[in-house]
C-alpha cells in the first residue's frame, strides 16, 4: 500500500511514519511543509529506508499536491497536516483557517482527481484517512462521554477549523464519493512532542528549574493517549476501518491538567535529583484561564475496541514514565528548539495544552 502521510514531519505523524515504513508492503511519502512545529530528525530512522520518501510541500498549494499525486500513485491518504496548538490559535487565527480548513479543501480536491482517474479495482481500494481532534464536539461537564453521534460544538479557533476540515471530508464523501474515514482522538503525550504542548513544556520546565503554569485552578481535564498507542490505532484505521465511517480514539485516562503536572513533576524530580529540593507548591504557577477554556474532554472508544479489537498497550503511568525519560535522555533534541525555535517567544509563560 503506497500512502501519503501528510504532516508526517510533526509529532503524530512522524510516528505514523516510524510505524508505516517498518509494516511490510507499505511505501511513505511523507509530504509537510516543515513549519516551526516540524522537525526531520523525527524521522531520521527510517529516512535512509527505501520504502520512505519525502516531499516539502504545503497542503494548501494545489499544483505542488497533485504533482505529488500523479508522481507517487497513492493507494491512500493519512491527512495529519495542521496547525495545532490551541494558544497560537487564540493569538493568530489565520493560519489554522489556512492550513486546517483551506490545506484539507486542497487535499480533498486533488484527492478528488486523482481518485476519479483510477481504474475500478483502485478504486475500491483508495481511502482518505482524515484525521482529527476530540475538541470539535467541544467540552464536557463533570459527566458523559464523547461518542461518534456526538454533536460538534467547536470552542476555540483551532477546534472550528478542525471541525470545518471534518465537515468538508464527510461532504466530499456524500457529495462526490471519495471514500473517506474521519478519526477524532484525544489529547497524545510521548516522544518528539514539540515543547509549548502541556507534557513536555512542564518536563522541560522542571528540568531548567523553572516555575510550572497551570491555567485557571487546573481542574480542566483531558483524556490522555501515547503517541505510538494513536499511531497503532490510526494503522488499524486505515487497514481495516469503514469507509464513511468516523471512529472516536481515546486512551481512557482522564487526568485534570493539575494532577498532569503534579505527575509530571513527580517523575522529573525522582529521575533527576538535582532537580529535587523545593515542593510543588512553590512551583506550580496559577495563570489567568485560557479564554474559552474547555472544561473536560473524554472519549467512549468502544467502536474502535468492539469493531476494529484496538485498545491503547500504554496506562497514563508507564506512557508518562517513558516520556520524561525519553526528554531526560534527549537533551540534543530539545534544547535547540528551545534555543532557535523560541527566541522571543511565550514559552513557559501560560502556554497550556
Ligand atoms: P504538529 O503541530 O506536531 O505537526 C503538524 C505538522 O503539520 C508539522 O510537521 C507541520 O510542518 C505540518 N504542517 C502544518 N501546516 C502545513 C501545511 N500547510 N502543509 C503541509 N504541512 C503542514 O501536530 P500533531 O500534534 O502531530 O497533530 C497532527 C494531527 O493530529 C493534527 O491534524 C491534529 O489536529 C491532530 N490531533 C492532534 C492531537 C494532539 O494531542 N497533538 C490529538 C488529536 C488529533
Amino acid at each position: 500500500m503506497k500512502v501519503v502521510v501528510t504532516g508526517g514531519a510533526g509529532f503524530i505523524g512522524s510516528a505514523v511514519c516510524r510505524l508505516l515504513a517498518r509494516k511490510k508492503g507499505f511505501e511513505i511519502l511523507n509530504l509537510d511543509k516543515l513549519t516551526y512545529a516540524a522537525d526531520l530528525r523525527t524521522v531520521e530512522v527510517v529516512s535512509a529506508f527505501p520504502n520512505y520518501s519525502f516531499a516539502k510541500v504545503d497542503v494548501c498549494n494545489k499544483e505542488a499536491v497533485a504533482t505529488v499525486f500523479s508522481d507517487f500513485q497513492p493507494d491512500a491518504v493519512m491527512h495529519l497536516a495542521a496547525e495545532s496548538h490551541v494558544d497560537r490559535s487564540i493569538d493568530g487565527p489565520a493560519d489554522f483557517i489556512q492550513t486546517n480548513v483551506i490545506g484539507t479543501f486542497t487535499l480533498l480536491e486533488v484527492a478528488r482527481d486523482y481518485f476519479n482517474g483510477l481504474d475500478d479495482a483502485c478504486k475500491q481500494a483508495f481511502r482518505f484517512h482524515h484525521v482529527s481532534t476530540d475538541e470539535v464536539y467541544g467540552s464536557l461537564g463533570d459527566e458523559g462521554l464523547f461518542t461518534e453521534q456526538t454533536a460538534y460544538a467547536p470552542n476555540s479557533p483551532y477546534s472550528a477549523t478542525k471541525a470545518g476540515a471534518d465537515h468538508l471530508v464527510r461532504a466530499w464523501h456524500h457529495t462526490y464519493g471519495l471514500p473517506v474515514i474521519i478519526s477524532n482522538c484525544s489529547n497524545n503525550y510521548g516522544p518528539y512532542q514539540f515543547p509549548e504542548k502541556l507534557i513536555p513544556l512542564m518536563i522541560l520546565n522542571v528540568l531548567q528549574g523553572k516555575k510550572l503554569p497551570v491555567y485557571g485552578d487546573g481542574g480542566n481535564t483531558r483524556d490522555w493517549l501515547h503517541v505510538e498507542d494513536h499511531a497503532e490505532a490510526l494503522f488499524t484505521i486505515l487497514t481495516q476501518g469503514r469507509v464513511g465511517e468516523k471512529y472516536n480514539v481515546g486512551g481512557c485516562n482522564e487526568v485534570t491538567n493539575l494532577d498532569v503536572v503534579r505527575k509530571v513533576f513527580d517523575a522529573v524530580t525522582t529521575l533527576v535529583p538535582e532537580t529535587a529540593g523545593k515542593s510543588f507548591d512553590e512551583v506550580v504557577d496559577f495563570v489567568d484561564d485560557r479564554p474559552g477554556h474547555d472544561w473536560r474532554y473524554a472519549i467512549d472508544p468502544s467502536k474502535m475496541r468492539d469493531e476494529l479489537g484496538w485498545s491503547p498497550k500504554y496506562s497514563f503511568e508507564t506512557g508518562l514514565a517513558q516520556t520524561v525519560t525519553w526528554y531526560v535522555d534527549h537533551r540534543a533534541w530539545w534544547e535547540p528548539i528551545l534555543k532557535d525555535k523560541y527566541a522571543g517567544q511565550r514559552l513557559g509563560q501560560g502556554i497550556v495544552q
